[in-house]
């Protein structure tokens, strides 16, 4: 299979900071979409990625799942896109396309699926690279329209923050009257915020400290809850409908749990691993409440979320930096000092 060479910037091992390097990219297959890439969100997962923090990852690692880009060049047989076309590509580049969730259109539960950077490119054997470069190649099933009227750096976080707050929101129904809870002010819980706020849904954000209040108000919060508070807990109990619990490490959700209403769910969205002190059944129990997690979002799911973002003028609050800065916004990221997202212009990459 020919191959292209392309500019890109990541780690060739855990403990290495982000640099300049040369990766490959597959020529345009038959179905395949070939993206100059405009912008690329700064997920949470690329930094654990970058560092190895899960075990699984496999170097060199160009990470970026949040891409903005214009087509350059279609294969023969694409017929959704054609160059000069504003797309998006995810978490998600390819999977089987036949199991039932792929044919449900939930390719993120496939048990095949590739992953932007640090999956299985079948085509050339190789690891996946992600958005930190100048281009990637998609085949067009996985590559999503974007609405023209929005900011096209401000769009890209929704690829990954925004979807994984979207699916729990559409899965559990949210909507008018529904009464919404978000744990954790970052990437997720302030897209969480936007996008519950334009359902219709009464949102609540808990936080630890009160002096997120004003932020959460201007995303569309309708009220904070200060968690550290016993008083203010208590004084809603049985309430919500759904929690979107965002914290991207172990923390107590029990407190949480009876905040639900009977049938409510918490659902975990921005944590891996066990959870630490241990669930309590009792408020489970007594109240029929569940506790779920959920990941990102199908492919299908995605363009409905960029479509409801141009229809309700939602994007995320951003941070442009060049990519030549990605190590200090790491940095920066481990201290949650960023609001809300980083955003890499990729036209750095080229200078
Ligand atoms: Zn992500
Ligand atoms: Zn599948």
């Amino acid at each position: 299979m020919k191959v292209k060479n392309v500019k890109a910037y990541g780690t060739k091992a855990a403990d290495a900071s982000l640099k300049a390097m040369d990766i490959n990219r597959r020529e345009v297959t038959a179905k395949d979409v070939e993206i100059d890439i405009l912008y690329c969100g700064v997920c949470h997962s690329d930094l654990h990625f970058a560092r190895n923090d899960w075990g699984f990852s496999v170097y060199p690692v160009v990470p970026g799942h949040e891409i903005v880009g214009k087509v350059v060049k279609v294969g023969e047989g694409v017929t959704k896109y054609k160059a000069g076309d504003v797309v998006a590509v995810g978490c998600l580049v390819d999977s089987c396309r036949s199991c039932n969730n792929c044919k449900n259109d939930l390719e993120q539960y496939c048990p095949e699926w590739v992953g932007t950077y640090g999956g299985h490119d079948k085509h050339l054997n190789l690891p996946t690279f992600g958005g930190y470069s100048e281009s990637i190649v998609v085949d067009e099933h996985f590559v999503l329209k974007v609405p023209k009227n929005l900011d096209l750096a401000a769009i890209a976080p929704v690829l990954c923050a925004g979807i994984t707050t979207w699916s729990p929101l559409r899965h559990w129904k949210v909507g008018k009257g529904s009464k919404v809870a978000v744990v954790g002010l970052g990437g997720l819980g302030h897209m969480a915020i936007k996008l519950a706020d334009a359902l219709g849904a009464h949102v609540t954000l808990f936080s630890r400290s009160p002096d997120k209040k004003q932020d959460a108000m201007d995303l569309g919060a309708d009220a904070v809850v200060i968690s550290t508070d016993e008083e203010q807990m208590k004084s809603i109990q049985n309430h919500f409908d759904l929690i979107i619990d965002t914290v991207p490490y172990a923390h107590d959700i029990n407190p949480y749990v009876g905040t639900l209403n009977t049938n409510g769910t918490l659902v975990l969205v921005g944590y891996l691993g066990p959870l630490d002190p241990i669930l309590h059944t009792v408020p489970m129990i007594m109240g029929r409440r569940s506790v779920a997690g959920s990941l990102i979002g199908g492919i299908a799911e995605t363009q409905e979320l960029l479509d409801f973002c141009g229809k309700h003028n939602i994007v995320s609050e951003i941070e442009v930096i060049k990519i030549q800065d990605i190590n200090e916004a790491y940095a920066r990221m481990l201290k949650s000092d960023v609001h809300y997202r980083f955003v890499i212009d990729m036209k750095s990459l080229k200078n």
